[in-house]
């Protein structure tokens, strides 16, 4: 009998071979062949594949309980509610876990917004991404992912993200004034309704190409709302959970948003669970306006409360800040004998790299270029989707140890020797 290949019937595109198991950083496929995986999965194996303590924590529970509704009490999702106001900054004292998703979370931080303010627009970067669910696709900053669907969530407003290396508005980090903030207030006399309920920023942009804001745009975007009684939503999608080298990015960047989302990462090893930290004004949303079958999954639950309990703990912490560190200097160093390589830019172990060509403008093709041939060289990657995309990423699990570091660079080393020196 002939055997279908399953690239015929699948939806997308696949890798040609299977992958078979994973443990920490490294993943295997049917050959036994070892990757280093650079993105953490999906940017989301805060603690790599198979961490042993979820694993433990998701099988227990497997025997207990799977799931039950979630208007009944049960003591992962207990544990996870209890555990996420420990964490969070000290204003967010009210959690939402009945989100199956990023994108959920994001659009139900966005009706709590909405019921509070009793407005309705939403203000976003441009470059951002938030979600593929239709609001979220229509608020996140990009014409390429809008197109192809006409009938989308109208009360969105784009602006120019905190982008210094290539500023829309030409303009010096050093004698900005943050103008990025300030021209905020153009976008809404001139291209909104003028009701904006909320700003949804992801304190550094995950698919946008790793894009850290200025010190100060935060404090400054936080009054801005503030003045203007504006909700701020932190989409800590990819940023919380330790990513930063801080449990969630507002304590690196020193504000407290309103709201903060959360997902990916808090699955430890590929958990889906994701929540909504708010405070009180804001949790008036009624709670069956925003509820999704498969959030507050007990499985899931057990395995982010294994997650957090080691996520948490300050030497952790401390970790990923020295870990990310040590590849940055690396980063660096590399950028020094590769002239393609035009800036190195993160915070803990969310670290990217831009991709330019002599004069300075973005190489988009390299970058895919070297995410493609990266496998060849032990290493899984991937480029930024968005605005330029000339931005390679490195992200990977966070318990990746020093020597495992070095190991990535070392690979990425022989990637761009090979590749760029060709
Ligand atoms: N926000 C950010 C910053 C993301 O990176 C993503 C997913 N890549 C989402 C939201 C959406 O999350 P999900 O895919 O779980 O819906």
């Amino acid at each position: 009998m002939d055997v279908i290949d399953i690239r015929d019937l699948v939806y997308y595109p696949v890798s040609d071979r299977k992958v078979m198991r994973g443990e920490g950083v490294h993943l295997y496929d049917e050959d036994g062949t070892e990757y280093l995986d650079c993105v953490a999965g999906t940017f989301n194996l805060s603690l790599g594949y198979s961490h042993p303590a979820v694993v433990a924590a998701m099988k227990h529970q497997l025997d207990l309980l799977v799931h039950a509704s979630s208007s009944l009490q049960n003591e992962p999702v207990n544990g996870l509610v209890r555990r996420l106001v420990e964490v969070s900054p000290e204003s967010l004292t009210k959690v939402h876990p009945k989100v199956s998703g990023g994108s959920t979370a994001n659009e139900g931080a966005i009706k709590m917004a909405q019921h509070a303010t009793g407005r309705s627009e939403v203000i976003s970067l441009f470059r951002s991404h938030h979600g593929q669910t239709m609001m979220m696709t229509s608020v996140s900053g990009n014409a390429a992912r809008r197109a192809p669907h006409p009938s989308l969530f109208p009360g969105t407003l784009q602006v120019p993200d905190p982008y210094c290396f290539r500023c829309f508005y030409g303009q010096r980090r050093e004698s900005c004034g943050l103008m990025c903030v300030d021209r905020i207030e153009d976008f809404l006399d001139h291209a909104s309704t003028g009701r904006a309920a909320a700003v949804i920023v992801e304190p550094i942009s995950g698919s946008g190409g790793n894009i850290v804001p200025p010190d100060g745009y935060f404090q400054k975007l936080r009054a801005f709302c503030d003045e203007r009684d504006i909700v701020l939503i932190f989409d800590e999608v990819q940023t919380g959970i330790g990513r930063t080298g801080r449990m969630f990015a507002a304590e690196h960047f020193g504000v407290e948003p309103d709201i903060i989302t959360t997902a990916k990462g808090l699955g430890g090893s590929g958990a889906q669970i994701a929540a909504i930290l708010t405070n009180e004004r804001l949790a008036g949303l009624p709670a069956d306006e925003h509820v999704f079958t498969y959030g507050a999954n007990l499985l899931a639950a057990a395995a982010a409360n294994a997650t957090l309990d080691i996520v948490r703990q300050p030497e952790f912490l401390a970790h990923v800040r020295a870990t990310g560190e040590h590849i940055r200097g690396r980063l660096a160093e590399l950028a020094k004998r590769h002239r393609a390589i035009v800036d190195v830019r993160g915070v803990g172990l969310m670290i990217g790299f831009e991709l330019g060509r002599p004069d300075g403008t973005p190489d988009v093709e390299l970058a895919r270029h070297l995410a493609r041939t990266a496998m060849r060289h032990g290493l899984i990657m991937r480029s930024s989707r968005y605005g330029h995309g000339n931005v390679l990423k490195i992200r990977p699990p966070l318990i990746i140890t020093t020597d495992e570091a070095d190991l990535l660079c070392d690979r990425l080393e022989g990637l761009l020797r090979a590749e760029l020196n060709a």
